[in-house]
């Protein structure tokens, strides 16, 4: 037995006779499911597909591939550390099956705005979810990472892969070739990314533009490209990118000013450690003065940047060197409001880079030491960058897509 609904913006909550408030909530960009006690939640994307859900202290979150993690934290000494590990199918269809049980119990006593998104929601079960994955390889090489400020973006893979592909720490893209689409590629892959997107472009806050370097494009192809996506996302007005030194330094501020007046806002470069025996330890090409030059022609052209370095990489070894190099570096860029430096724990995903730093003799770091570094890093770019410039944790475990 349950009480009329209150109706409160654009939410919706039925409490009944034990004292359970169910409310859904109908955003511009997603729809809601929260029950309370309990505060259980799922979030749905406009076309009805699961986005996540937090039951019963469970934190469940779904890719557009269908795959689904559990998110935890551990507590190590007085350290957090958070966690990410893939479920099965069995771990979480009792937990999906219940958000769609309230919708059922409710959706006839909704508004008929809220009902037609109800019943699209209704119409995903399992199966329909599973096709998903075999969907978005037609539209998508895997999305390998993108910087966290970029988790929302809508991914437009104008190239694939990582036209180096050599580091030795790094092997988000050793599975594909490097590939610069042809523009009429890139317009088949911007019409097949909106049919699978669909109502799910609400989320969406921005474009990014994959993979690792799709600014190597030569210039009049990459301005094709542009005004392609400007063509096809009118709203989606700002667009980030990796850059790396070797490509970035070929084009002029002239050439950066252009894109920016197209949209392109900030680009983020994988600068590592500004120590040069540990890039080229880890077959990193030197980044000596271009590094300073591109960071000075993105800004004469209007370019924000987000510069990214690996805390723990080198382990012992190389820690006092690798930190004193780094924040030497970045005093040297003249970084200001709107830029940002990121610090990423090192996670060893490639077994390259053990075979480096065993040759080498290289003494390596636990998370805990790893979480040090990374601390202190933070901490000494307080020291040295003006307050708006932001300084900021890229944990590449919790990147999502
Ligand atoms: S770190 Fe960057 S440049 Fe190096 S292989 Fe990975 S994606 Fe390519």
């Amino acid at each position: 037995m349950r009480h009329a609904v209150l109706h409160s913006g654009n939410q919706y909550i039925f409490e009944t006779e034990n004292n359970v408030s169910v409310s859904f909530t109908h955003k511009r960009h997603a729809f809601n499911i929260f029950v309370n006690p309990g505060e259980n939640l799922w979030t749905f994307d406009l076309e009805g597909r699961l986005m996540g859900m937090f039951f019963e202290g469970k934190n469940i979150r779904r890719t557009l591939d269908n795959r689904f993690y559990l998110k935890t934290r551990e507590l190590i000494g007085l350290d957090v550390f958070r966690t990410v590990r893939e479920l099965s199918q069995i771990d979480y269809q009792k937990e999906y099956a219940k958000g769609r049980e309230y919708l059922e119990e409710y959706q006839t006593e909704l508004p008929d705005d809220v009902q037609k998104i109800a019943n699209k929601i209704l119409e995903w079960d399992l199966d329909k979810l599973n096709g998903q994955a075999n969907e978005f390889t037609k539209v998508y090489k895997p999305i390998s990472i993108l910087p966290p400020d970029q988790y929302l973006a809508l991914v437009v893979q104008i190239t694939e892969g990582c036209s180096y592909n050599k580091c030795a720490f790094c092997n988000f893209y050793r599975d594909r070739k490097f590939k610069i689409k042809s523009i009429k590629a890139i317009e088949e892959h911007l019409l097949s990314i909106k049919d699978f997107i669909g109502e799910g472009i609400h989320v969406r806050r921005s474009i990014f533009l994959g993979d690792a370097n799709a600014l190597i494009i030569p210039q009049n192809q990459l301005i094709a490209t542009f005004y392609a996506i400007n063509h096809h996302y009118p709203y989606l007005t700002n667009i980030y990118s990796f850059i790396d030194v070797y490509t970035g330094i070929m084009k002029t501020s002239d050439d950066f000013a252009a894109l920016a007046q197209m949209g392109l806002k900030r680009v983020y470069l994988g600068v590592e450690t500004g120590n040069p025996e540990l890039l080229e330890l880890l077959n990193k090409p030197r980044i000596d003065s271009n590094l300073h030059k591109l960071v000075f022609d993105l800004k004469q052209g209007g370019i924000d940047v987000g510069i990214i370095f690996l805390a723990g990489i080198g382990g012992n070894t190389f820690a006092d060197k690798h930190v004193k190099d780094s924040i030497e570096l970045v005093d040297q860029l003249s970084l200001r409001a709107g830029d940002i430096v990121y610090v990423s724990e090192y996670y060893n995903t490639n077994p390259e880079y053990q075979k480096v730093v065993d040759d080498a003799g290289v003494e390596g770091m636990n998370r805990k030491e790893i979480r040090r570094q990374a601390n202190y890093l933070r901490q000494q770019l307080k020291y040295i960058l003006p307050k708006q410039v932001k300084i900021s944790v890229y944990d590449i475990q919790q990147f999502f897509y």
